[in-house]
């Protein structure tokens, strides 16, 4: 079982994989290739909140073979997001870290069946959500085996998603003391952008990044414009490590 403690070893924290899981071919030669590249964690997605009830909704249960799969041909621990509280049990011996979607992070029943659980949980700040919110969220879950995430709160730009709100990543870490990583992929919506935020998230000295990354994101199922593809990975992650070792001590 790996605990919130292991992670936090990786300084930083690199979380990296498909905004979803979209066959096991994909997700298992994604995955093949994070692992090489560095990444700490497999994030992806089985059930798939959306907007649209018309759109993809993830393979949800029929995934989790591949995941077991996965896990036993990488070693790689496996982050995803549960939006309903049965999720918490099938995921049991396949998810080594569960996270909250932003849109649940005051889903405060979903937050007391994540108390009872043992893993490592990812809370996602919702995007309206202030400091005292989010930090009350964690406390349902339990803070010690939270690690909180800034995904970009709702500002007045429409030129992108959301804007990453460092300064609230910076006062979570240093004021409530909480680890905090970065997702750089829904706060910019847009690819171009995630290896400047996800840089900065280092330079802030922060713990960590959570990023979406696809073998092919143009023809990705969902969020195909702000996921970045293997190549795009490797250079973020020369960049990482190179930012590390001015900003970790
Ligand atoms: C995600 O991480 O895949 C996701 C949907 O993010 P958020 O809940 O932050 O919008
Ligand atoms: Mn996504």
């Amino acid at each position: 079982m790996i605990t919130k403690e292991d992670l936090l070893g990786s300084k930083p924290l690199i979380i990296a994989g498909p905004c979803a899981v979209e066959s096991r071919e994909g997700i298992l030669a994604i995955a093949r290739s994070l692992k090489e590249l560095g990444a700490n964690a497999l994030r992806t997605q089985l059930w798939k909140p959306r907007s649209e009830p018309g759109s993809f909704q993830g393979v949800g249960e029929a995934g989790l073979e591949w995941l077991l799969e996965v896990k036993a041909e990488t070693g790689l621990p496996i982050a995803t997001e549960v939006v309903a509280e049965s999720q918490i049990e099938i995921l049991k011996g396949v998810a080594d870290i569960l996270w909250v979607g932003a849109r649940n992070m005051q889903n405060f029943e979903l937050l007391k069946v994540l108390g009872k659980d043992d893993r490592p949980v990812i809370l996602k700040r919702g995007f309206i959500a202030t400091l005292g919110e989010w930090m009350s969220a964690a406390k349902y879950i339990g803070k010690e085996r939270v690690i909180m995430c800034e995904r970009g709160i709702r500002s007045g730009s429409d030129a992108m998603r959301f804007t990453l709100d460092l300064n609230a990543a910076l006062v979570m870490r240093h004021d409530y003391k909480m680890p905090v990583i970065v997702d750089p992929s829904h706060t910019a919506g847009r690819r171009d952008m995630v290896p400047h935020l996800a840089l900065a998230a280092i330079a802030a000295g922060l713990d960590g990044i959570v990023v979406e990354v696809h073998n092919e994101p143009e023809k990705a199922l969902t969020d195909a414009k702000q996921q970045i593809d293997l190549v795009q990975f490797q250079e973020l992650m020369e960049k990482v490590r190179r930012a590390s070792t001015l900003f970790f001590s």
